[in-house]
């Protein structure tokens, strides 16, 4: 494993047009990109913060992971994602280290990135997501 950051954190929300403007009024955050992820059923809104992201997630399937969380828990964090470098390496090693995986090969995420998400069983109730990030982050290389 070689984790250089927080890339994001996925928040969800049930009208994503109101959360952004809470997020641009009373945070003061600039939301540079929303894209609908079909696979996953979402709706999402990316706002930077540092070298992390928010992720806001709406729901386009109330049968979708999303629509579900909501219908379960209401809005909130839904998951944390973890900037690594090779993923396909990564879910090799968690498999050996027997934590339970969602996704055992990568899968495309929001903004192209390859991403796979481990299970909460295994990590203690949170979601987690490992996002492969391509760009040159500070941190990646040392
Ligand atoms: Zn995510």
């Amino acid at each position: 494993m070689n984790i250089s950051h927080i890339e994001h954190i996925g928040i969800a929300v049930k009208d994503i047009e109101e959360s952004i403007k809470h997020y641009e009024e009373v945070l003061g955050l600039k939301c540079y990109g929303i894209e609908e992820v079909k696979d996953q059923k979402v709706k999402t809104a990316f706002f930077k913060v540092g070298d992390t992201k928010i992720e806001l997630l709406e729901s386009t399937d109330p049968d979708g992971p999303i629509g579900k969380f909501l219908d379960k828990r209401g809005e909130g964090i839904h998951h944390i994602a973890f900037a690594t470098k090779d993923l396909v390496n990564d879910l090799g090693e968690l498999d050996n280290k027997g934590v339970q995986l969602i996704d055992k090969k990568p899968r495309k995420g929001a903004e192209g990135l390859n991403i796979a998400f481990l299970h909460p069983k295994s990590t203690g109730g949170v979601l987690t997501e490992l996002c492969e990030c391509k760009c040159n982050c500070k941190n990646i290389d040392s």
